[in-house]
């Protein structure tokens, strides 16, 4: 993945400010923080979406995440409150295509923003039709992995 710049940090081959790293992650700060301490959690593997990872994997990748967040808030840095964020596809924000888990520090006042339309409110009927779209969803997805 010679173009990927986040395998590119990986192989050491560009350079990073690295907070944290073992066999299966690497956690680095962003280069374009939105606080500072703006921390990305990083598989070593090229994987461009959630469903190319595998769950231990992700299960690591959740479990640094979370341990970073509470290093944050212990780090004498500015992190009154924690996004875990992941963007999963272009259309929901992912600019690098390597998935990645930001970890970011949040205090009052500061200018991080997730703009939407926060006014729906659909009733019960709705939410319940769409509730049984995703379990019937996901009960086939589940059998598909063959798992519980
Ligand atoms: P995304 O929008 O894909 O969720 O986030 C990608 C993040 O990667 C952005 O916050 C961006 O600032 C960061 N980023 C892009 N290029 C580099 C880089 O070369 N080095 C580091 N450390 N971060 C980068
Ligand atoms: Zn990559």
């Amino acid at each position: 993945m010679g173009t990927c710049i986040f395998c590119s940090i990986i192989a050491g081959h560009q350079a990073a400010s690295v907070v944290y790293e073992d066999a299966i992650v690497c956690a680095f700060l962003d280069i374009n923080p939105v606080n500072p301490g703006h921390v990305l959690v990083v598989p070593k593997t090229h994987l461009p979406c959630v469903a190319d990872m595998d769950e231990v994997v992700g299960g690591h990748l959740f479990k640094v995440s979370m341990r970073l967040d509470r290093t944050l808030r212990r780090s004498g840095l500015r992190c009154d409150g924690v996004n875990l964020f992941l963007a999963d596809g272009v259309e929901a924000g992912q600019e690098v295509p390597h998935v990645h888990i930001h970890v970011i520090p949040r205090f009052k006042g500061d200018v991080f923003r997730i703009e939407a339309d926060w006014s729906a409110r659909p009733s019960r009927p709705e939410l319940d039709h769409y509730a049984e779209q995703l379990r019937h969803a996901y009960e086939t997805m589940s059998n598909s992995l063959h798992d519980d």
